[in-house]
């Protein structure tokens, strides 16, 4: 048999390839993404689901499970559960029939409690929340047993059922497994598996008013769907040993191997679901799918494609430690997907007109420009051109520094894919602002190309006033202005939000085959940046386009094409 080399893998793809190569699991790979269905899914989750997902797709016999976690009837909904359904399919992936609810368990997950007290490993504890907490103990104290730890199986049997039939109130008892109180992982406390919430639950009804805990539920749920490799973040290493202890004690026929991996961080924004909920709640956003929000609906509200998003998981890999990466990664990863595949258009944000004196007034004409500049199976398309266009103001200046190229007074430069236009005058309002040029155009230029061998330093984005449709553009920035916006416990995160995240440009003139766009096209808006039409607030011949991401270089660049 040949050597299995997995020097190009990471470390959670050296163990799932060292198991398949040793028959581990009869050779089966099965893994699952496990949310919670209490908010939207954020670019964390991504990552999870990048994992989870893709390393099934590796391998022929790979299966991943999109399964929910509802076991917390009070903060779940079915349009959280919609939403997140909606966005793992988004992002590419497929579960096919193994759509699965934990809350589908409850049953089982009752007779495997029942298993427990019946074995002496779990009882009914009636301490309140505060005593329970005091006994608990500390981190550097061990707990105290309870007194009702020593309650006989029976009646520990006679009082769980009396919970499961709604005799009690919330809190009056809880179910506990029998551990340890004296382990130094607080964890092993005799933690609690099952509480009283007398709350309908978003599937089950009024059904229950028990409810079994996460940690409880989450090692049982993996075990029956026979999950090879339970992938989870950090922060559950500490849970493993009672994720591992139910799973040994109940002696179930499978018994997945937990295996943790570092969370992705992100500067400049926040990450958990009930942060992001109280910027919604509180109306500090338009809403889970504003396109700030690091949430997958927000970001494909925002412009980026599922392929960057995948690329952007691929590229920043799994660790065993904790880091926070550059917000910078992320925008790079749309930037590359998108300056390869998307269409360039011309769309001026800041409207200057320009009046072409020397153009005939009536005439109009047509004119071609390429959809790409590297990619010319992409086509190109006719724009139309007359004697009014709009420039952008930012490429007029009345009195140029040195490495100005663009517009101003006396000077020539090319509309893009049209003429080589000179400034001779600039009329003003009665403010002193600059409202229009006036310019001459060189008919022998058409195209953009120099007659004699001229050369022009400055090109220029332009659209023909006369046929401009109207639109609306929003600009982005990260939502907070500080890189990490949790480092003060002492400072509500709210209060680190860049107040200038959002800039509305009512007045854009846009080329009129923008007219026909549609939610599902990226666009480069030359020299501006990449844009998508705005799928919610967008109406019939009034677009809104948002700013998915600036180019990494502006005007600079494309001076000289
Ligand atoms: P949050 O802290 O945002 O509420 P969560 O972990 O409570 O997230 P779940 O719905 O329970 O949210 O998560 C589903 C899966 O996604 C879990 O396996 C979890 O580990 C993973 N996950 C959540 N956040 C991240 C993250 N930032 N990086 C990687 N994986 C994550
Ligand atoms: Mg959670």
């Amino acid at each position: 048999m040949s050597e299995l080399v997995t020097s190009h893998l990471d470390f959670i793809r050296t163990i799932v390839a060292q198991d398949l190569a040793a028959g581990k699991n009869d050779g089966r790979l099965v893994t699952r993404f496990p949310p919670e269905p209490n908010g939207y899914l954020h670019i964390g989750h991504a990552k999870s689901i990048c994992l989870n997902f893709g390393l099934a797709q590796e391998y022929p016999q790979g299966i991943c499970h999109m399964r929910f976690d509802d076991t917390n009837p009070e903060k779940e909904d079915v349009e959280y559960t919609e939403s997140i359904l909606a966005d793992v399919k988004w992002l590419g992936f497929d579960w096919g029939a193994n759509l699965f609810y934990a809350s589908d368990y409850f049953d089982k997950l009752y007779d495997y409690a029942l298993q427990l007290i019946k074995m002496d490993k779990a009882y009914v504890c009636s301490l309140n929340a505060e005593e329970m907490r005091a006994y608990r103990g500390t981190l550097k104290e061990p707990g105290k047993n309870s007194p009702y730890r020593d309650r006989s199986v029976a009646e520990n049997l006679a009082l769980f059922e009396d919970m499961k039939n709604g005799k009690f109130s919330d809190g009056e008892h809880v179910l506990r497994a029998k551990i340890d109180m004296a382990s130094p992982n607080i964890n092993m406390r005799d933690p609690i598996i099952y509480r009283i919430r007398k709350v309908s639950h978003h599937r089950t009804g009024d059904r229950w008013c028990i409810y079994p805990m996460y940690d409880y539920t989450h090692c049982l749920s993996d075990a029956m769907e026979k999950i090879t490799h339970s992938l989870c973040t950090l922060e559950f290493a500490d849970h493993r040993p009672l994720y591992d202890w139910v799973l040994d004690t109940l002696q179930t026929p499978c018994h997945p191997q937990q295996i943790e991996f570092a969370r992705l961080n992100l500067n400049f924004t926040v990450m958990s679901k009930r942060k992001l909920m109280q910027l919604v709640n509180e109306k500090r956003v338009g809403g889970w799918d504003d396109p700030r929000m690091l949430t997958i609906s927000g970001l494909r509200r925002r412009g980026y494609t599922p392929a960057s998003i995948r690329n952007f998981c691929a590229e920043i890999g799994l660790a065993k430690r904790e880091s926070r990466i550059d917000m910078g990664v992320l925008e790079n990863a749309i930037r590359n997907d998108l300056n390869d595949s998307a269409p360039r258009r011309q769309a001026v944000l800041k409207p200057l007109k320009v009046v072409i004196s020397n153009y005939p007034e009536e005439k109009e004409e047509e004119l071609e420009i390429g959809n790409h500049p590297k990619d010319p199976n992409m086509g190109t398309r006719m724009i139309p051109f007359c004697r009014e266009i709009y420039i952008d103001h930012d490429d007029f200046m009345e009195e140029p520094p040195k490495k100005f190229f663009r517009l101003s007074p006396g000077r020539e430069v090319r509309l893009r894919a049209a003429y080589f236009i000179t400034c001779d005058e600039v009329i003003k309002d009665k403010s002193g602002a600059v409202v229009e040029l006036r310019c001459s155009y060189d008919p022998a230029s058409r195209g953009g190309s120099s007659p004699d061998g001229r050369k022009v330093k400055g090109t220029l984005h332009w659209v023909s006033a006369r046929h401009a449709l109207d639109g609306e553009i929003r600009l982005y920035d990260r939502l907070f202005n500080k890189e990490n916006p949790e480092d003060d416990p002492d400072v509500d995160f709210k209060e680190n939000l860049n107040p200038d995240s959002l800039q509305i440009l009512p007045h854009c003139k846009l080329e009129p085959s923008l007219l026909e766009a549609s939610v599902h096209d990226y666009f480069q808006f030359e020299r501006v940046g990449f844009f998508k039409l705005d799928s919610k607030e967008s109406a019939p011949g009034k677009p809104v386009f948002n700013r998915t991401v600036t180019l990494r270089d502006t005007w600079a660049k494309l001076s000289d094409t």
